[in-house]
């Protein structure tokens, strides 16, 4: 925890590590206007800005590229604030050095590919600067978690992680889904990292940055990284995404900020629910093993008369009839259908095995 603490400075007046500023520097006037405006909100640790931008397509905004590194660094004379840029190539890290930047991220394309990563890991040996890791952009932790391992063989000591979520076909109601379980397996493996979330990836629009914002802080994360543009709707580049400073300040004051200890009071009472609750997982587990025994037994049926393992209307009667029961269980529907999808998986494995014993 106290090494988490020391990774960035909080002086903001918010209850965590805040990271603001615009998804693309665009002119000096805009940087050093919205780096002014923040510092002004009194909640706002680092100033982010993105230079080089790795876009979707070609001929879109592609930053304004090292000629907006003395902006940055002007920004962070005139407010104090320490700044933050992505970088994905060596002669971009070495760029961001010469000009002071304080904290370096990896942007999700860039985590993606070991070759990117590994070529700026080589770039920091040597370097004492903290960085952070966003997710890739495909939902697999263990390319993030290489990702880690690759920056911290490089020497780096601090590194934090950021939470943007992950792409994904035919999503709709965020632009990158979070998979909240994702991240947080990942910050499982990783506690003694900052970890940030940026709702304004994840969600692709201002009207839900307040939404995952919140449900982040009651998750337990450090922090938070929102875009801001001092005229979001005619920004360069993630337009719908933006907020003013102000409105900033305004989404950080309605956060109902958590906190991760707890008094003894309240560690006793937490004791006694959780106790029951390890009871009652372990009446399940024994359980779901009587009903793998039963299993067995239907494979050794089923293996000596000769009948397939899967019965496609067994399988729909068993959900059908788990709708019904859950009424009044009060449990979502998704819930029942991943459960009795890991069920069923559990008990094809059992029957498979029976059958070719
Ligand atoms: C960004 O922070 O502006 C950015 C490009 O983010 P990501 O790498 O999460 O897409
Ligand atoms: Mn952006």
């Amino acid at each position: 925890m106290a090494e988490k603490k020391n990774f960035i400075k909080s002086n903001s007046r918010a209850g965590g590590v805040i990271i603001s500023g615009p998804c693309s520097a665009e002119t000096e006037e805009q940087v050093l206007q919205t780096a002014q405006r923040l510092v002004a909100t009194g909640k706002v640790d680092l100033f982010r800005a993105g230079i080089w931008k790795p876009r979707t397509r070609p001929g879109m905004f592609e930053g304004i590229g090292a000629a907006a590194l003395p902006w940055l660094q002007q920004a962070k004379k005139i407010t104090g604030l320490p700044t933050t840029v992505e970088i994905a190539t060596a002669k971009q890290v070495e760029e961001a050095l010469k000009f002071d930047v304080d904290v370096l991220w990896i942007g999700a394309r860039t985590t993606v590919n070991p070759f990117s990563v590994q070529e700026v890991a080589d770039a920091l040996k040597g370097v004492d600067i903290p960085v952070l890791i966003k997710n890739p952009i495909n939902p697999d932790i263990e390319l993030w978690q290489g990702a880690v391992e690759r920056i911290e063989k490089a020497g780096i000591k601090n590194i934090g992680l950021i939470h943007r979520g992950f792409s994904s076909y035919g999503n709709t109601e965020y632009r990158n889904a979070p998979m909240w379980h994702l991240a947080i397996e990942m910050r499982s493996r990783n506690l003694n990292k900052i970890f940030i979330c940026d709702p304004s990836h994840i969600g692709g629009k201002r009207n839900l940055l307040q939404e995952l914002s919140q449900k982040s802080i009651d998750l337990g994360y450090d922090g938070l990284m929102i875009e801001t543009h001092i005229t979001p709707d005619i920004a360069w580049s993630d337009a719908a995404q933006q907020i003013t400073p102000e409105a900033l300040k305004e989404l950080l004051e309605k956060i109902i900020w958590r906190k991760e200890i707890c008094d003894e009071t309240e560690q006793n009472e937490l004791q006694i629910l959780r106790l029951q609750i390890d009871q009652l997982d372990d009446e399940l587990l024994h359980i779901l093993s009587k009903r793998m025994k039963i299993a067995d037994t239907i494979g050794v049926y089923k293996k000596q008369n000769n009948i397939t393992i899967l019965q496609a209307a067994r399988w729909n009667s068993i959900l059908d009839r788990a709708f019904k029961k859950n009424i009044p269980l009060d449990l979502s529907v998704e819930f029942i259908k991943k459960y009795f999808e890991a069920v069923h998986l559990e008990s094809i494995a059992h029957q498979n095995k029976v059958m070719n014993s």
